[in-house]
């Protein structure tokens, strides 16, 4: 079955044909580093996750490109105000950021291109646009695009533009602008910032042109797939089309993606409320990076995601439930012959979680395909039906499933844990041995209260987290 995917442009269903077969190139829109990302942002960058390990798993060789915005009003004045170069002062947030990737298991994009070493390919776009007569120029050396200029402004976010002119907000060094809705190219420099020196003055790119120049540099002037939030969609995608189109005649991004925002309490998860939390901060309330990575991609992506404690509680005891399952999957007792039946139903999970995923990312079908297999192949492992030689047909569908999902594998600080759980459950089987029975009960109590359930099997003793811990 082929990949379907939303287009917000067309607003329809389409299906995915590269420009090139068997390659997908892909521009995503990336953080500003000037502060922690918090889970909202970062839901943003698991879709895209989930969206290249499913391109990669239908066999597409995959060119990412990710832009750090490592230049903008903000970051000057917190760089201004922490007495730092920008440099200085981005550096720490770039490295948080890839932490936070690593932590969360997010595949590396091919390159993540930043702003401030692509000054000149936004200078050259300029030029482009002020050569075709896009742009003009204001008395304080600012260069704006004229979305008068290109027809087709509007045309992804389809928003009412006339009414735009009386609403929208002027701001004081934006006076002399021809029309509100117009916006910067290239902004001059003011006394004491960090410029760039250009054939039109020294000062700095706007935040539109970066994403323009970047996505062709790296992936031509049309390529296959444009993805952010859907806050991106306007004025940033909006005007990065107007750009990108106007300087080439050509069309650029083929199909957009956008997914819906995290929300807390019905309200969008931003630092400007207030309402956010990092991912450090989850991590330090002691939940497990991969519980919070099957949160954020547990709701299909055009859907707002409610965050709530609950809910990754809720992920952590599914975790569980399929880590479980891998174990018990591990421990087949030998067979002759794999179950036909057993075989059978592996292979519907499987065809049925690639459906799922393939009508425009449906995670929540794909992942409520996953639990009713390992339901059913839990009942015939209960009922002695299963053996070993199902391995092969079982570890299939686990494969397909963790090659997108990425959450089987214990993170280093669990295994860490784990260590220490060991340790405890061996002094408890020392204290039995002994007959100690005080002190064997005691390290029971110990372990009841880290959360782990010890049960004692033929094999010796085996131990399992209680949801939710
Ligand atoms: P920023 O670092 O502010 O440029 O944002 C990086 C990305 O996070 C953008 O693609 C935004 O659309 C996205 N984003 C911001 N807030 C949220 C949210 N609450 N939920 C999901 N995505 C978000
Ligand atoms: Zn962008």
């Amino acid at each position: 079955m082929a990949l379907a995917l939303y287009d917000t442009l067309r607003r329809e269903r389409v299906t995915f044909e590269p420009l090139e077969p068997g390659c997908a190139r892909m521009y995503t829109c990336g953080p500003t580093v000037h502060d922690f990302a918090h889970i909202g942002n970062l839901r943003t960058f698991l879709f895209e996750d989930l969206l290249r390990r499913v391109l990669e798993a239908r066999g597409y060789d995959v060119t990412q490109v990710m832009n750090l915005t490592d230049v903008d009003d903000k970051i000057i004045q917190k760089a201004r105000a922490s007495g730092e170069t920008i440099a200085e002062f981005t550096s720490r947030y770039t490295q948080a950021f890839f932490e936070d990737l690593t932590t969360l298991r997010v595949e590396r994009a091919e390159h993540y291109p930043t702003a401030t070493g692509h000054i000149d390919a936004m200078v050259d776009l300029v030029k482009r646009l002020e050569a075709a007569g896009h742009t003009y120029r204001t008395d304080d050396g600012s260069i704006w695009f004229r979305i008068a200029s290109f027809p087709g402004y509007g045309k992804l976010s389809r928003i009412d533009l006339s009414g735009m002119r009386d609403g929208a907000r002027v701001e004081s060094d934006e006076y002399d602008k021809e029309d509100p809705k117009d916006f910067a190219l290239w902004k001059a420099a003011k006394p004491g910032e960090e410029a760039w020196d250009s054939g039109f003055g020294r000062g700095r790119p706007g935040w539109h042109i970066e994403c323009s120049a970047m996505s062709m540099a790296y992936l031509g002037e049309t390529f296959d797939i444009h993805t952010g939030g859907v806050d991106n969609i306007f004025p940033h995608h909006e005007n990065e089309i107007a750009q990108s189109e106007a300087a080439t005649g050509r069309p650029f991004a083929r199909i957009w993606l956008h997914a819906e925002h995290l929300i807390v309490d019905g309200q969008k998860m931003a630092k400007s409320l207030g309402n956010f939390f990092t991912l450090r901060d989850l991590l330090e309330r002691g939940y497990r990076p991969r519980a919070i990575r099957y949160l954020l991609l547990s709701v299909h992506y055009r859907q707002q995601l409610n965050f709530t404690f609950a809910g990754l509680d809720q992920a952590a005891a599914s975790i569980e439930r399929l880590s479980d399952f891998v174990r018990r999957v591990e421990e087949l007792p030998p067979g002759a012959a794999p179950v036909e039946e057993l075989a059978a139903r592996s292979h519907r999970a499987r065809e049925a979680f690639e459906e799922a995923l393939d009508d425009d990312l449906n995670t929540s079908r794909a992942l409520a395909a996953v639990f009713e297999w390992v339901r059913d192949a839990n009942r015939a492992i209960d009922e002695g039906r299963a053996s070993a030689a199902d391995r092969p047909a079982l570890e299939a569908v686990l494969e397909a499933f963790d090659a997108v999902y990425d959450v089987l594998t214990p993170d280093a600080e669990e295994l860490r844990l784990d260590e220490g759980i060991q340790a405890l459950i061996d002094e408890r089987e020392a204290a039995r041995r002994e007959r100690d029975w005080n002190r064997a009960d005691a390290l029971r109590g110990r372990l009841e209260e880290l959360g782990i359930v010890v049960e004692d099997t033929p094999a010796g003793p085996r131990w399992k987290r209680s949801p939710g811990a």
